[in-house]
């Protein structure tokens, strides 16, 4: 059993907190917003996270998982602690660092004894060196830092951090390296590896992995429009070139765009990353770019389906799905905000439905756009459907119901959620992204 703090109590901390305490550990989590520890210690749990609230409740029952504002009293018990801090893009697009190493430096001045001061936040390479640097600077005793980025997709976070692909642990002490791995065995014991490895290679690893993803996202969404253009299917293309080894089923879906709070920072941050050293790093700046104008694909449609912006006022769009992808409440950089804010500017009326995300884009637009509780109610006297993110629950509606309430049969799906020829069969004008629109 080990003591392990961790400091940033949000998407990636609470997931670690529970599961390390999950697995038998006293874990403490430090947030600095004192209202989401109020509700944390009384049993709530602050994110929707599939299969995390179970965990969540039985590990605060038993005594694992705690809570806390003071990074003192965290600092007291715990051998490990991690950092799960925020590191958004700054105005030049490199990850603003001031939350780790303001909590680095604030950890340098309580350190009494040996820790090990982890960076779990997705960091530009040579952090780890600024974070040993924070910390020394007050520093009495001995510590070692270690870079092991999270790869934990929101969504299915608790799977992954549970049973992950790898982890990779960014360490030039053997000592903390042993410590690493004591806490991560329980999570790799179907032989998942731990890849130990240099810090710098671990900090670049996730940004690898992320501008990756994000390649391939661009990559299908420009093979989709290119598709829509020459009268191909991109189904039958993603079938086709994913049935390849090489290439693999995974990530080959296009749509409007990437969004969530990782993938267009670190994409940014890599970007950044080159330019220091001097590299102009030319895919990942169409990468981004694709991305950006990927996102007002959807209205580009909308518009010309009604022949320009200016038929667009007054008319009145049921919006499925908000946040950035399903089984998330998570709404940073989601395409449905870059719609809903292109809509209204037209002049348009939207009812919106998302079943977790609804509360964030409210903060966000308040009484602008109307919520509706179900669904099927979002649809009510609506010209067309807009379907931005592909929850489960839109992919088999009562399609009578649908075709009842709105006023037109008429649906743009930015997701790919319905067949095309079954939408024609059904009587809808349906509008996709990559495929022929069935006539
Ligand atoms: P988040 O915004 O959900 O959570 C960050 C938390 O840190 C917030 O609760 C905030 O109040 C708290 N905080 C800020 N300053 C603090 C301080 N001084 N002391 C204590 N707490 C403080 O962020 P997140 O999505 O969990 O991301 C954290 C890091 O992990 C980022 O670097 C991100 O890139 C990386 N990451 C995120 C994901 C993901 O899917 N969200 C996946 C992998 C890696």
């Amino acid at each position: 059993m080990k003591h392990v703090a961790v400091v940033g109590t949000g998407y990636v901390g609470l997931v670690a907190g529970t599961c390390f305490a999950e697995t038998g550990n006293q874990v403490i989590c430090v947030d600095i917003d004192k209202a989401k520890v109020e509700k944390l210690r009384n049993n709530v749990v602050t994110i929707y996270e599939p299969g995390l609230e179970v965990l969540f409740k039985r590990n605060l029952r038993e005594k694992r998982l705690h809570f806390t504002t003071e990074l003192a009293e965290a600092m007291e018990s715990c051998d490990i602690i991690f950092l799960a801090l925020p590191t958004p893009p700054g105005e030049d697009g490199s990850a603003d660092l001031k939350y780790v190493l303001g909590v680095a430096k604030e950890i340098g001045k309580l350190i009494k004894s040996y820790k090990v001061v982890v960076n779990k936040s997705t960091v530009p390479v040579g952090t780890a060196d600024k974070v040993r640097a924070a910390i020394a600077e007050h520093a009495t005793c001995d510590f070692d830092v270690v870079s092991n980025p999270e790869f934990l997709r929101e969504g299915v976070a608790v799977d992954d951090f549970l049973k992950p692909d790898r982890v990779v642990i960014g360490s030039s002490s053997e000592r903390a390296t042993e410590v690493m791995q004591q806490l991560y065995e329980p999570f790799v014991r179907q032989g998942n590896p731990i890849l130990v490895m240099d810090e710098r290679s671990a900090e670049m690893t996730k940004y690898a992995a992320n501008s990756m993803l994000a390649l391939r996202i661009s990559f299908m969404n420009e093979i989709a429009n290119l598709c829509d253009k020459v009268g191909a299917n991109v189904d039958m293309v993603r079938r086709g070139i994913g049935t390849d080894f090489r290439i693999g089923k995974h990530f080959l879906y296009p749509g409007v765009g990437y969004g969530g709070s990782c993938f267009p920072k670190d994409v940014k941050a890599l970007i950044k990353t080159a330019q220091d050293y001097e590299y102009n790093f030319q895919i990942l700046k169409s990468v981004e770019c694709v991305n950006e104008s990927q996102k007002h694909l959807l209205v580009q449609k909308i518009e010309a389906y009604y022949g320009g912006r200016e038929h667009i006022a007054g008319k009145k769009f049921a919006m499925w799905g908000l946040s950035f992808k399903p089984n998330t409440d998570d709404i940073r950089e989601a395409p449905s905000l870059v719609v809903i804010h292109a809509l209204l500017e037209m002049g348009a009326e939207i009812v919106a439905y998302d079943p977790e995300a609804m509360g964030h884009v409210k903060q966000i637009v308040g009484d602008k756009v109307t919520f509706a509780s179900l669904a099927e109610d979002a649809l009510n006297d609506a010209d067309a459907l807009i379907i931005v993110t592909e929850w489960n629950e839109f992919r088999n509606p009562d399609f009578n119901s649908v075709k009842k309430r709105l006023k037109h049969h008429l649906i743009f799906d930015g997701r790919n959620v319905f067949d095309n020829h079954k939408m024609k069969e059904l009587g809808f004008e349906y509008y996709s992204i990559g495929r022929p629109t069935c006539q």
